[in-house]
């Protein structure tokens, strides 16, 4: 009998998955493997909401690989050995797994193949199960990537995608797989209160959903903070448990302006993993160095706990900043204008404002959060790297009525909407009033700082 082993990293769904499906056609039997990577671990990469939300996707992944006469097996460890002493017990042939785009997901590549090949055993990797269009696929004439996103753009949109692949009917598993069952893992400490449940069947219900009433209007709800008109599918893209290769072509299929500005965020996020691929670097060092001197843990620790903890005195930054806690999410334009404050207005380094989002993002994810970060601070692919974004305009401009910063910061939430971006300005009885911080630094002096240390007009 011959048996594949899949090992599932970053695409846990059963839907367009290839590297299952070439197990299958390869075998009679296949073993699907999941390794809780203790690198991973130590990096410090499983924060607790992550961690939740992976928790859910491996058993709704097992629930529906036992459905079809298969399961999940789970373990813990070194990737490398782990997956090596699997395909022993189950004496496989070969192990199928999907590309990774990161400096460890390289190196975890590397060590497999040369272990398995020890051993007698072969490795294939797929690409395009992970993102859309893989890195080097749209490349300029003289680069090995795009460091600028419309020129990728255009190419990226020209690349013929691969055809979606269904999910297999049976999953015929060996009648010993040798590893552990699915663990029933006891709660985790820590998660955000309203994190979403993770899983392929909760991401397909929130797709059909999503396209009956949202992708329609997403080219002009998806700045509007109140709203909330966005996906929410980033959590499922990063764990895989949605594929975007799929989604590119049903967003095609579908049609529009609002389905055509979508696809075009998902192309943002094969951008930020080619620049990665490409720069594996750029996770922890600045992509284009400004050469900044930034303020830090030491010279700047009560402005950050602020920023954390939202309580700034900017009640757009402050409710941005709750919805991070609450709900391990934050809308992208709150994304942008926090990273902004940080860094700009702040000019903290912006490693300490990724890390603070990796530590809570349900969709933390190292391309999408180091690269973003980098945009804003004016360390990566902005082309305009000194751009400043006021929170005072950006609340006015994305939450005119101010709904979302009285969901987020309910100190504000009696104030009339002209002042609930400047509750500073409200007279002063109804200023003392509020259990409200004023503002943390004036916007101007910010700037000022920023200029100073750039050494340039902003
Ligand atoms: P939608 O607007 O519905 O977009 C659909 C999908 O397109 C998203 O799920 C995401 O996969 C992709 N996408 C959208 N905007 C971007 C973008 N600017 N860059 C890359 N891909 C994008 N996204 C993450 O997935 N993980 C992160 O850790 C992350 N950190 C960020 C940090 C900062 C400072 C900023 C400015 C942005 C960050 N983003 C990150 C990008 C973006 O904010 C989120 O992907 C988006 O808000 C998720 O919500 P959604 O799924 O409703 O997005």
């Amino acid at each position: 009998m011959h048996v594949s082993v899949v090992l599932f990293t970053a695409d846990l769904r059963l839907h367009d998955h290839p590297p299952l499906h070439a197990a299958l056609d390869a075998a009679d039997a296949v073993v699907p493997l999941f390794v809780r990577d203790r690198a991973v671990d130590a990096a410090g990469f499983t924060a607790p909401n992550r961690r939740t939300f992976l928790d859910g996707c491996l058993a709704d992944l097992d629930a529906s690989l036992r459905a079809r006469g298969g399961r999940l097996v789970v373990r813990s460890g070194d990737v490398v050995e782990e997956v090596c002493r699997l395909v022993t017990e189950a004496d496989a042939d070969e192990v199928h797994m999907s590309a990774g785009h990161s400096g460890f997901a390289a190196r975890r590549e590397e060590r497999l193949r040369s272990a398995l090949e020890q051993a007698g055993r072969r490795l294939f990797v797929h690409d395009a199960v992970t993102v859309a269009v893989p890195p080097g696929t749209a490349t300029p004439a003289a680069s090995d990537h795009f460091a600028v996103f419309t020129p990728y753009y255009r190419q990226w949109a020209q690349v013929p995608l691969r055809q979606v692949v269904g999910a297999p009917r049976r999953v015929p598993v060996p009648d010993e797989t040798g590893g552990e069952r699915m663990p029933a893992r006891a709660g985790v400490a820590g998660p955000s209160p309203a994190l979403p449940p993770g899983g392929e069947s909760a991401a397909r219900e929130q797709v059909t959903a999503y396209w009956r009433r949202g992708l329609d209007a997403y080219d002009t709800t998806r700045d509007d903070l109140a709203a909330d008109a966005t996906s929410r599918f980033s959590a499922h893209l990063h764990f895989g448990t949605l594929s975007p290769v799929e989604l590119v072509h049903r967003a095609r299929r579908h049609g529009g302006a609002g389905a055509e500005a979508f696809v075009r965020q998902l192309a943002w996020r094969d951008f930020h993993r080619q620049v990665l691929a490409a720069r594996p670097h750029a996770a922890h060092s600045d992509y284009r160095t400004k050469r900044d001197r930034w303020r830090t843990e030491r010279t700047a620790g009560p402005d950050i706990d602020a920023w954390r903890e939202g309580r700034t005195g900017y009640p757009v930054v402050d409710a941005a900043m709750r919805q991070l806690l609450h709900e391990g999410w934050m809308h992208n334009r709150a994304r942008l204008l926090t990273a902004s404050f940080l860094t700009k207005t702040l000019y903290v380094d912006w490693r300490i404002g990724a890390d603070h989002f990796l530590q809570w993002l349900v969709d933390g994810d190292l391309a999408n959060n180091q690269l973003n970060w980098q945009w804003m601070a004016g360390t990566g692919t902005d082309t305009r790297p000194n751009r400043v974004l006021n929170p005072v305009t950006q609340g006015k401009k994305y939450d005119p009525e101010g709904t979302y910063v009285r969901r987020w910061v309910p100190e504000l939430a009696g104030v009339e909407t002209p002042r609930v971006h400047e509750p500073w300005k409200l007279p002063g009885p109804d200023r003392a009033a509020l259990d409200y911080p004023g503002p943390l630094v004036e916007l101007a002096d910010g700037l000022d700082r920023f200029r100073r240390a750039r050494g340039k007009r902003t």
